[in-house]
This record gives C-alpha cells, structure tokens and sequence, in this order.
C-alpha cells in the first residue's frame, strides 16, 4: 500500500524497480489516480502519474490489499 497526499494506492504490477499503482478505489470509484515509484540504490521515488482523483481522500475506511500489506 502506497500513501500519498491522503490518497491511498494498490500495487498494480512491478518490473525491476519500478512499481506501478492505482488508486485503491479504481474499481469501486472509477478513480483514474495513479503512480510510479523507482528504487534507486535504495531510495524510493514517488511519481504520480495521474492527480485526477474522482473522490476526496477519504472513503478509504474499509479498502485493504488482498494480501494484507500496509
Ligand atoms: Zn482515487
């Protein structure tokens, strides 16, 4: 789970050191937010790829990773 200006994000896929993530509340929203984050010799880089959120950051409450990472 990745936290960003109140808005949470799922892992989508990862290749090498680059992850992508979406909006936890893609589906259930339609939300188009999205980012890109980059290890770089240890260092995470957050990149948001898309600020469109289609909700405020709440309604979070209750979204939670199938896996339950946090
Ligand atoms: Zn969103």
């Amino acid at each position: 789970m990745l936290l960003h200006d109140g808005h949470r994000f799922v892992r989508e896929r990862q290749k090498a050191a680059t992850t992508n993530w979406k909006c936890a509340l893609h589906s259930k929203m339609r939300c188009k937010g999205r980012a890109v984050t980059r290890e770089v010799d240890g260092h995470h880089f957050v990149r948001i790829t898309c600020r469109q959120h289609t909700h405020p950051p709440t309604g979070y409450e209750g979204i939670r990773s199938k896996n339950g990472e946090k």
